[in-house]
């Protein structure tokens, strides 16, 4: 009985034993695996780092001038580099690292690689042409066409040799094939909007956008040429907008230079934008009243601006006599901003 006893207790303490070496292994074994796991964690990190330490920005600062681009490159990253840019309306950045000056100022442009991000202090400065040169040049520009108008201010330039910018509307369809005419004979069309409707285009920024596309895609299709070239109406330095949305210029301003638009102001006004329209001689004195060597000069070649035609001709041969080389807009390296007021 004793005996029996005995043998009975060793095999519970057996079974015991099994039981809490079994749990114990399995612990082990977790343990183990767990401790694995770890070290491939580690390993990966390390190797990510090693990567991320051996890839190397080709230059970590740069300076570029307006519409001027320079190609970044991350040497060594074996993985996608995604580029960004901290202030796209300073300066843009393409998915292979081309950064291409937009307006004055700094940023950064970040690569990323593995999460890690590589920083490029950026520095956008003005073209030299910007700077005075002394060479002379004057920039015509009429807003608000195509119009009957545009047919007369068409022949005038054709036959003093010379050309200006068109910054067009869509509001009168059946004088549209003017800008077809105008881009024929050298001339640059940029988009002034479609509806020139102050109340509807400054309500939003996606009413701006809604309208500029609206005009963009209607020149494409009546001179077969894209533009990128823009003038905001009332200029970039309008109060009207403040009706409509408070701070509107200051968010469109940038948003269209960051989109890869670049808008003009003038620094010149032939003062024709008032009504009635003035005369003549106020109009031919007023565009001509200066003594800069660059000169954007504002015009309008609506229906109803006559006297703006009539002055042409003679403020053309003062631009002219006075050395003055006539240039378009497009492709200008002239960046002639307005200080934003909403
Ligand atoms: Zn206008």
């Amino acid at each position: 009985m004793k005996g029996k006893k005995r043998r009975v207790k060793s095999i519970v303490w057996v079974i015991v034993a099994v039981l809490v070496l079994g749990v114990l292994g399995g612990f082990g074994i977790k343990a183990y695996k767990d401790y694995q796991k770890e070290e491939a964690a580690k390993k990966e990190a390390a190797r990510i780092k090693k990567l991320q330490e051996q890839a190397k920005l080709s230059k970590d600062q740069i300076s570029i001038e307006v519409r001027g681009t320079y190609n970044l490159k991350l040497y060594s990253a074996e993985g996608k580099v995604t580029w960004s840019s901290e202030d796209a309306a300073v300066a843009r950045v393409d998915e292979k690292g081309v950064v291409t000056g937009v307006s004055a100022g700094n940023t950064v442009i970040n690569a990323t690689y593995l999460k890690k991000k590589y920083p490029v202090k950026v520095t956008v400065t003005m073209p030299r042409v910007m700077q005075d040169d002394g060479k002379k040049v004057v920039y015509l520009t009429f807003d608000d066409g195509p119009s009957p108008k545009t047919a007369q201010v068409l022949d005038i330039l054709k036959n003093n040799g010379v050309h200006a910018t068109f910054f067009v509307t869509g509001i009168d369809q059946k004088s549209a094939s003017l800008m077809k005419r105008a881009v024929d004979e050298g001339n640059a069309i940029g988009a002034h909007t479609y509806t020139h409707d102050y109340k509807y285009v400054y309500s939003s920024e996606k009413n701006y956008f809604d309208d500029l596309n609206k005009i963009l895609n209607h020149i494409k299709e009546v001179t077969g040429k894209e533009t990128k070239i823009i003038r905001f109406p009332g200029g970039s330095s309008n109060t009207i907008s403040r009706k409509y949305s408070q701070g509107i210029m200051t968010k469109l301003s940038k948003e269209v230079l960051a989109k890869g638009y670049q808008y003009y102001d003038w620094n010149l006004s032939s003062g024709d934008a008032e009504w009635p329209a003035p005369s003549v001689a106020s109009i031919a004195q007023q565009a001509t009243n200066t003594k800069q060597s660059k000169v954007v000069l504002l015009m309008h070649d609506a229906n109803a601006k006559q006297t703006t035609v009539d002055a042409l001709p003679q403020i053309i041969k003062f631009y002219k006599d006075n050395g003055y080389e006539f240039r378009t807009l497009e492709n200008s390296d002239i960046i002639s901003h307005h200080h934003i007021n909403n």
